[in-house]
């Protein structure tokens, strides 16, 4: 094909719509604080290393400032409060977004990386529906089918993950305020800003003070939240390893806690598959978001009889993928969030060498500046190759093959994960028989990537504890609901 037949002009978001403070405080009980210590550090566009921000660090006593503004705001507003008012908040909440969802995208893709086109139409939209849905939920708890009369927990400490920073938020924040818990909330080191913008969100929808709070920091702030006694339940969202740790400090305690951890999803393909839109679907699969996504199908499990056309036109497809700016409204595939997620996918990409799979990448010119990695393939691999097991969390796809149906199910399975799987096949009692077969949490068949706030999402095994979303989300946030 003409290598300029897909040539586009750039077209640049501008991004005069947002405007970023030098520096940023705490969000504690309606207001802007400065941290105790007075530390700060830098949140960067990963794209250029511009820095961005100047960063609060919480230590011990902000974030014990927080839970107390927390459980004041529940004792003396929240439980008081009608469940018909707070859902008031919610659609309240919702709308702002809505009307301030382009400045929330720009937000999104200077802080984190990702290209406009999904923070635009994927990431924010996606939030905005969740305070909507939520807030329908609000007034009805006592007829959801989680006990009579459900009571709320209380205070929630709630820590999210880089990768899509204001739909984790939305994720955590709506159930949680639905249910009639207050929250305090710690997002990402790398990805702060959407979260303190929303912060100014919950001060113009004028949400009582003290039943958000955002506090920001690193790994050490988490563990305080996670730690301290007036936190009533903890829902967390990011890696199996730090998922352990909390699982572990909080054992003996009591505390509830719902974990949403890593994935390493199966991407099933039959001979019977609509093998073009198969293509599609794996590209969204494991592409989208850089493959900074937990449920990425990022084993493809294809069948061998299938293999030679569908890796033909994976490649042509995946040489069409535009890498660079992620302003660019053009732009399919961003920057890797930080430079230690990419010398991850660096480092488990060389142990694919080492260990004996093939590499492909199509022809593409990387920026110099920020940190990319270019869309990859591996092929050859086997199920005891590291790019097989482990979760790259990068655009990187592991290729293996199967001969019989029974024989991809025990591949798709064999992993400490159970998070999501995929399946395409033209035949629905295949799809039926192979869904049933498959452990994890979410199945897609013949699509990929699709989400609702209707829908649970949640994982097996190493994959976490607990459902987000949906009617099954609820339960969580409730004492004793199933
Ligand atoms: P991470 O290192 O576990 O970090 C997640 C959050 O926990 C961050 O806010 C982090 O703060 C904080 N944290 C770090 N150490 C902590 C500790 N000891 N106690 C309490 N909090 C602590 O994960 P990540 O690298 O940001 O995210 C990638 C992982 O998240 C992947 O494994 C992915 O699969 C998973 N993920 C899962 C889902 C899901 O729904 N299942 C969704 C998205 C991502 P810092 O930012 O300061 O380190
Ligand atoms: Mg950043």
């Amino acid at each position: 094909m003409d290598k300029n037949f897909f040539e586009y002009a750039p077209a640049p978001e501008s991004r005069a719509l947002v405007s970023i403070k030098a520096q940023y405080g705490l969000f504690i009980n309606g207001a802007w604080v400065e941290p105790k210590t007075k530390d700060k550090f830098a949140t960067i566009n990963p794209a250029n290393e511009e820095v961005l921000s100047k960063i609060s660090q919480a230590s011990d006593s902000d974030v014990d400032r927080a839970v107390k503004a927390a459980r004041a705001a529940y004792l003396k507003t929240w439980s008081k409060m009608p469940a018909k008012e707070r859902g008031k908040y919610l659609f309240r909440i919702a709308r702002i977004m809505q009307e301030r969802a382009r400045e929330f995208a720009v937000l999104e893709t200077l802080d984190n990386g990702k290209p406009i086109r999904e923070s635009r139409d994927v990431d924010v939209p996606l939030a905005a529906a969740h305070f909507f849905y939520h807030a329908g939920w609000a007034d009805k708890l006592d007829y959801a089918g989680l006990g009579i009369n459900p009571k709320p927990h209380g205070v929630v400490g709630q820590i999210i993950p880089w990768n899509f920073p204001l739909l984790m938020l939305a994720w955590k924040i709506a159930p949680a305020l639905a249910t009639g818990n207050t929250v305090v909330l710690k997002p990402a080191e790398t990805t702060p800003l959407t979260a303190l913008l929303f912060a100014e969100v919950c001060q113009q929808a004028e949400l009582p003070a003290g039943v958000v709070n955002i506090i920001t920091g690193d790994g050490a702030t988490g563990a305080a939240l996670v730690n301290h006694p007036g936190v009533d339940k903890i829902a967390f969202t990011g890696s199996t390893e730090v998922g352990k740790l909390i699982a572990r400090s909080i054992a003996i305690s009591g505390k509830n806690a719902t974990l949403e951890l890593g994935g390493k999803a199966a991407n099933i393909v039959f001979e019977d598959a609509p093998i073009d839109e198969a293509v599609e679907g794996i590209v969204n699969g494991i592409f989208f978001n850089q493959g900074h996504v937990c449920c990425a199908g990022s084993r493809l499990i294809v069948q061998e009889n299938i293999y030679d056309d569908l890796l033909a036109k994976l490649k042509r497809r995946m040489s069409l993928i535009r890498v660079g700016d992620p302003l660019d409204k053009n732009t399919d595939l961003g920057a890797i969030n930080s430079a230690a997620q990419l010398a991850k996918i660096k480092e488990l990409s060389a142990s694919g060498d080492t260990e004996g799979a093939f590499r492909w990448s199509p022809d593409c010119q990387l920026p110099s500046k920020g940190f990319w990695f270019a869309p990859t393939i591996f092929t050859g691999v086997t199920q005891s190759h590291r790019i097989a097991r482990e979760e790259i969390f990068g655009p990187v796809l592991s290729v293996l093959t199967f001969r019989t149906p029974q024989e991809a199910i025990e591949k798709a399975n064999n992993t400490p994960y159970g998070l999501s799987a995929g399946i395409w096949s033209e035949k629905g009692s295949r799809i039926l028989w192979a869904s049933k077969a498959l452990k994890a949490g979410v199945i897609w068949a013949n699509t990929f990537n699709k989400f609702d706030p209707a829908s649970p999402f949640g994982g097996y095994k190493e994959s976490g504890w607990g459902r987000e979303g949906g009617r099954h989300g609820l339960a969580p946030y409730l004492k004793g609901a199933k």
